[in-house]
């Protein structure tokens, strides 16, 4: 039967499964074999200074070059690492990759990394960070850990445990996609953000200029009250420009200043070199 098939690892299709059932359980069992064959790439997006127009950081954003299917985005295939637990490895992977080419950048920019909130439950995150700093020798403070309110919500006392850990080390932290869906003002009393991501809904949404400056500067006083600055997210155009400006909002990401780009593209960009190779190879560091 279908259900002992896939104690082993092993999909039978049934005639009476949906295609999209038969997608994701096609999909799942191509994850684990992706990690393996290095299919999953990382892209980094920009994250910009409203006060001086300079970049700041980069996100990391993965991706997964599936041999059929092409470029699979994050949003079908994270789930399903979630719900087998390969979230555990692949995020450490992204966590590793991510800072091992950070400790390369120079001017020495931040790095941003999305925690899924498996991650925080079912691994000792903040033993993997100090880890992760040790052996690429990335500077804590250049370093901060994306999570999402429903990431810490998971387990409230446990991710305030390990987030109080990862703070005390210098490494940032940001609350992801902030505004979008039910957010609570309980989060940001609970936990010590450092910023606070505007989600994209929340300059997209329609309503006059007026109304979204309003709804900027509200999160922003309230981030204010806890000591966090604010990074607008999907920023497309210059009129949504202009808002966060007049709002006082700290940065920005979004296509108007770039899309997420391979990393050959970010180091070309760094250095002028189109071949993208990095800055100082003998500064790469050595990865177990
Ligand atoms: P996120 O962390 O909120 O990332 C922002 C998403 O918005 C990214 O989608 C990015 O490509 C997209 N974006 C950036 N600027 C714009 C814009 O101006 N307009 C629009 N329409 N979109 C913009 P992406 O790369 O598909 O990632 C989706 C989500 O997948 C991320 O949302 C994050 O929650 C998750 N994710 C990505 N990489 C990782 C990872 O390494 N680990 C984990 N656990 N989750 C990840
Ligand atoms: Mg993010
Ligand atoms: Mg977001
Ligand atoms: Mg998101």
């Amino acid at each position: 039967r279908a259900k002992a098939g896939l104690q082993h690892g092993v999909c039978f299709y049934d005639a009476e499964l949906d295609e999209r059932t038969r997608l994701r359980r096609g999909l799942g069992a191509d994850l684990r074999q992706a990690v393996a064959r290095g299919e999953l790439i990382l892209h980094y997006q920009v994250q910009t200074s409203l006060q001086t127009g300079a970049p700041r950081g980069y996100e990391a954003l993965i991706r997964w070059e599936h041999p059929r299917l092409g470029t699979v985005p994050p949003g079908s295939f994270i789930p399903l690492a979630e719900e087998s637990g390969l979230i555990v490895p692949i995020g450490e992977w992204v966590l590793r990759t991510a800072c091992a080419e950070a400790a390369t950048w120079d001017p020495p920019y931040r790095i941003a990394v999305n925690v899924s909130a498996v991650q925080l439950t079912e691994q000792d995150l903040a033993g993997v960070v100090r880890d992760v700093l040790d052996e690429t020798g990335l500077a804590p403070a250049r370093l901060e850990l994306e999570l999402t309110e429903s990431a810490v919500f998971a387990d409230k006392e446990r991710a305030q445990e390990t987030l109080r850990a990862i703070k005390a080390m210098g490494v940032g932290i940001a609350l992801d996609d902030f505004g979008s869906g039910y957010s609570s003002l309980e989060v940001l009393r609970s936990f010590p953000f450092d910023r606070i991501k505007i989600d994209r809904s929340v300059i997209a949404s329609p309503g006059t200029e007026q109304e979204t400056l309003a709804f900027v500067q509200a999160i922003m006083s309230m981030g204010r009250i806890f000591g966090m600055s604010a990074l607008a997210e999907g920023v497309e155009t210059p009129e949504q420009l202009a808002v966060l400006r007049s709002a006082g909002c700290e940065e920005a990401q979004g296509f108007l200043f770039g899309r997420p780009e391979p990393v050959e593209a970010i180091r070309a960009a760094r250095t002028g070199d189109p071949t993208g190779q990095p800055v100082a190879a003998e500064r790469v560091p050595e990865v177990a």
